[in-house]
């Protein structure tokens, strides 16, 4: 058996918010590397990586893909340099890129630096000690906080997955107004979807697939198939020139930033979970428009949140009152409260307890205390001083799943319509 040899290529940390995307770099670079006759093997990857990681510009995002490791291997690692040494947007200090070239097979150690990319914090020292050990060529511009991602990205498995199609705009529009048919979007939506998602927020009348910043992006759609993204292509219509456009592979939607855990002592801050607890207070909004309640488990309690742009997801929330058992989505943030991002009702308390109802019709009160209820209207004393169950009705259903609205929505979050995939 011959084994096929791939030159892996990961890129990272090359844009700032006044610009670029490392998306865009990459796809420019797969086109300089076509013009020389050097094909990429598959889909190039766009995988994000911790939330709550402190240097990213947006999403957290590093890219990766492979070619065959032959002799224009040297040529390829040129053209990557030198884009990126063009492209990226050196001016921002934050903007650190980093470019990793890797010969070998994918080893259970880089699934488990990848993993930990996702879960927790990776020193710039660590990915470099680690890149060093298992034979990566490490391209470090300014700090190369970039290396960090670039490791990951090309190290992740990618189990469950979705796909991105990228359309990018021409350099002079970059910082313009897009150019979007937004009625073309609203009907892309309704003739792809479940199929593509996150299109559109209705209840915000938001166009997600509109990027809001100055970056090359014209538009970006995502889906579960590369056949349904070259469908929804078509159906949306733009009046401005694309420069291009590019799928990729991603772990985007995917929940793999969330860790399952059976107690909630254990939660860490910044890290992301699933977990099971009962609700301990009536959910109540403060000044900001966030709202936060308690859930608890026999190992300790936590405070939730479902903070203002979540919008009308804070009103589900709210129906939500102690005693309810639910499984939670989210990620501890910096104020060490659980932010939600979606739940799943395991156990709804519908039942409230109230004084009894008298012979005669009547709602009992209390004749005080431990010596059971009495009828204001007809004198009628009772002894017992067991309230009675009484069903009510929820609006929130058992086992049903809410979630907060697209345009509050995680890069990594798998939206409801994906959860029996
Ligand atoms: P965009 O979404 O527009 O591509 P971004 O949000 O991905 O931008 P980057 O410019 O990629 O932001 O910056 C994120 C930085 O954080 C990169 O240098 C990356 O290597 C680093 N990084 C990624 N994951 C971790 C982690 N787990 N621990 C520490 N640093 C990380």
């Amino acid at each position: 058996m011959i084994l096929i040899k791939y030159l892996h290529i990961g890129i990272d940390d090359t844009d700032s918010p006044d610009g670029m995307c490392t998306t865009y770099l990459a796809c420019h670079i797969i086109d300089k590397l076509k013009e020389v006759g050097i094909e990429i093997v598959g889909c190039p990857r766009l995988i994000r990586l911790n939330p709550f990681a402190r240097f990213k510009t947006r999403g957290n995002g590093g890219v990766a893909f492979k070619i065959l490791n032959d002799d224009k291997s040297d040529l390829a690692k040129k053209i990557v340099l030198d884009e990126v040494e063009k492209l990226a947007m050196f001016d921002c200090d934050n903007t650190n890129p980093g470019v990793v070239f890797y010969g070998g097979e994918i080893t259970d150690e880089m699934v488990e630096y990848s993993f930990k990319a996702i879960y927790s914090f990776i020193t710039i020292k660590e990915a470099e000690e680690f890149g060093n050990s298992i034979g990566c060529e490490l391209h470090k511009f300014k700090k190369g906080r970039g290396i960090i991602g670039s490791i990951a990205a090309i190290g992740l498995p990618l189990e469950d997955f979705t796909y991105e199609l990228l359309a990018y705009r021409v350099p002079e529009n970059y910082g313009t107004k897009r150019h979007i048919d937004y009625d073309s979007v609203y009907l892309m939506d309704r003739e792809t979807y479940p199929e593509t998602f996150e299109n559109v927020d209705y209840s915000e009348d938001y166009i997600a697939i509109e990027p809001k910043t100055p970056c090359p992006v014209l538009y970006g759609i995502r889906s579960n198939t590369v056949e349904a993204l070259e469908r929804a292509k078509k159906i949306v219509l733009v009046e401005e020139p694309v420069e291009n456009y590019c799928i990729f592979k991603t772990n985007q939607h995917t929940d793999m930033h969330i860790q399952k855990t059976d107690d909630i002592a254990s939660m860490k801050q910044f890290g992301c979970y699933e977990v099971v607890g009962t609700v301990k207070n009536k959910p109540t909004i403060i000044d900001g428009g966030h709202m936060f309640f308690y859930i608890f488990d026999d190992s300790g309690e936590i405070e939730c949140g479902a903070y203002e742009p979540t919008k009308n997801f804070r009103k589900l929330v709210s129906d939500l009152r102690p005693g309810d058992i639910v499984k939670l989505f989210g990620g501890i943030g910096e104020q060490n409260t659980f932010n939600i991002e979606k739940f799943q009702v395991v156990k709804l308390n519908d039942v409230e307890y109230k004084n009894p109802i008298c012979e005669c019709g009547k709602r009992m009160t209390s004749a005080g205390k431990n010596k059971g209820f009495k009828c204001k209207k007809c004198g009628n004393k009772i002894n017992d001083n067991k309230k009675v169950p009484i069903k009510i009705f929820r609006k929130l259903k058992n086992g049903q799943f809410y979630e907060t609205p697209v345009s509050a929505r995680r890069h990594l979050s798998k939206p409801i319509c994906r959860m029996d995939l």
